[in-house]
């Protein structure tokens, strides 16, 4: 069909089983023929559902796709898939049953009186909510929707029924086609999808049925972590950090990482290495899939939503492979030295006064449970935030139990440290956001308890990129979406102990006076030349 007619010398020559071997000749020379020609029947083998449930193409027209008998089936590469939950038809419900007396008091005399129910409903089927629930045109997921099952059909409440698994739904992939230009027949980068094919649920299947041949992050969650708690962790039947992937990308990553950590010398495997934990989180199942494309990783929670995006673990690490190159030139450029230590900010181990600068984004209260939220990357890293340490505000409910003061102390203690080994007269500057203003003052306390002064207090405006005056200590109030920046000054250190003999300025310079004129005259015999120094020009030396 059109430029996909494989009667066309461009299709015939891309494909392994061209339809005629009389003299057609190669356009492509010896490139490897991919593309192959398959009939409608294997099509829908593959696909498991017949070829009309296909999206259309534009240039399609009017088209009548059950009719065509021949197919080009062209190598694709999935860009993301779409997994869903999957619900059981199986709870509860609650009905009005009669008790077969009639009310006599009230309104409601003469009626006969109910009792309510609550009685087991549902026929066990399985409901992927994507097929039951989510509306095609604008992606909105139902409150309620219907059993999947014809002979069913019960309406239930999302909220009354039990997950039971996850099962992917749709394939986003891309491909390089053919198009019809000016200039003659032509690649064509494409981007589509479709539902997921049975070929490709069963590869599904036969990589999760197989263990894994690398190492793999089998590190268990915290059950009384905050985050596990709120997201309801364990009614997914989350453990450790494995648990957060689909298998397929969980052995894609643990591939990578196998390789990464073999790579020689230090400094490449340490890039490799950095690539593999940045893309470690937006692989997992956390990834939202929204309609308008917007889905994407919450950070600092551990929220795995009812509709995922599966990311083709491949395409992400070789997207941030330019990002580490980038860095590695230009420190080779620079010859840039730079330190990095990973410890506790209340333990630097450096001189004291001996820095001329200090920037830090500390931790804010009570917003981010920082350590549990990076549970899944420590996996991989195997090295993890110390909790009984960790400057934090638990809120109420959520089953910890540091408070303000806890936060406050192990702030000062870090102030106090970054005080110490600042050089006098030099700056700090702290960049901090929490919408409560106990939480803020905290700050400041601690910070003037350190010994600095705080010179100037700024909104910076991420979106705008400007930098806005507070003014003064009660406009922290509004600043949720924006982070203030306290300008720190290490006060410059007075000298306070001067020796006696110092006192009298004026008796030092007469004494040097007197001395330069007694030894003048010896000197001159000495060297004739010492006689410029009689010259009026030097006599302030
Ligand atoms: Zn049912």
């Amino acid at each position: 069909m059109g430029v996909y007619d494989p009667a066309n010398a461009d299709v015939a020559s891309r494909l392994k089983n061209p339809p005629s071997t009389d003299s057609m000749h190669t356009l492509l020379g010896d490139e490897e023929r991919t593309w192959e020609l398959l009939t409608k029947a294997e099509v829908e083998a593959r696909l498991g559902y017949p070829v009309t449930e296909l999206p259309r193409g534009k240039d399609w027209g009017d088209l009548d796709v059950a009719k065509v008998k021949q197919w080009v089936c062209i190598p694709a590469t999935i860009q993301y898939t779409i997994w869903s939950d999957v619900y059981r038809c199986e709870g509860f419900v609650t009905i009005e049953e009669p008790t077969g007396k009639v009310s006599t008091r009230g309104k409601n005399a003469g009626k006969p009186i109910v009792r309510e129910k609550r009685v087991a409903r549902g026929c066990g089927h399985e409901i992927v909510l994507w097929d039951a629930a989510v509306n095609k045109s604008d992606g909105e997921t139902a409150g309620f929707f219907t059993c999947t099952n014809p002979a069913c059909q019960h309406n239930w409440k999302k909220i009354n029924l039990k997950r039971c698994g996850f099962v992917p739904v749709v394939s986003n992939y891309s491909y390089v086609g053919i198009q019809q230009t000016k200039r003659g027949i032509e690649p064509a980068n494409r981007r589509t999808e479709r539902k997921v094919s049975t070929k490709e649920i069963s590869r599904v299947k036969e990589i999760s049925s197989k263990p894994c041949p690398y190492w793999l992050p089998d590190h268990l969650m915290d059950k009384q972590g905050p985050q596990y708690r709120r997201n309801a962790l364990r009614a997914r039947n989350i453990q450790d950090t494995r648990d957060f992937y689909t298998t397929r990308n969980l052995w894609a990553l643990a591939l990578l990482w196998h390789h990464a950590a073999q790579c020689e010398p230090l400094r490449v495997s340490s890039q490799a290495r950095f690539c593999v934990t940045a893309i470690s989180l937006p692989m997992t199942r956390m990834y939202r899939y929204r309609h308008d494309g917007k889905g994407g990783i919450l950070t600092g929670s551990l929220y795995i939503p009812s509709l995922t995006q599966e990311m083709n673990v491949g395409t992400a690490f070789w997207a941030k492979v330019p990002d580490a190159v980038a860095v590695a030139a230009r420190r080779a450029r620079f010859d840039a030295a730079v330190l990095l230590r990973r410890g506790s900010a209340t333990m630097l181990n450096l001189s004291d006064s001996s820095v001329d600068y200090v920037f830090t984004d500390p931790p804010f209260g009570s917003n981010i449970y920082y350590s549990e939220a990076s549970h899944i990357w420590e996996s991989w890293l195997e090295a993890f935030t110390g909790r009984k340490d960790e400057a934090v505000v638990h809120r109420k409910n959520d089953g910890g139990t540091k408070r303000l003061p806890d936060y406050a102390a192990l702030m000062q203690a870090a102030f106090h440290k970054m005080f110490r080994i600042l050089k006098p007269g030099r700056w700090a500057t702290i960049e901090f956001n929490n919408s409560d203003g106990a939480v803020f003052e905290a700050i400041k306390e601690a910070v003037r308890k350190a010994g600095f002064e705080i010179a100037n207090m700024l909104l910076l405006d991420k979106q705008q990129k400007t930098f806005k005056q507070v003014k003064g200590a009660e406009g922290v109030e509004d600043v949720v979406d924006k982070d203030v920046l306290f300008n720190l000054h290490k006060p410059a250190v007075v000298r306070t102990k001067v020796r006696d003999e110092d006192h009298d300025l004026e008796q030092q310079i007469a004494s040097a006076v007197r001395q330069h004129l007694q030894t003048l005259p010896g000197r001159i015999k000495a060297d004739p030349a010492n006689i410029q120094r009689r010259a009026p020009h030097h006599r302030y030396d």
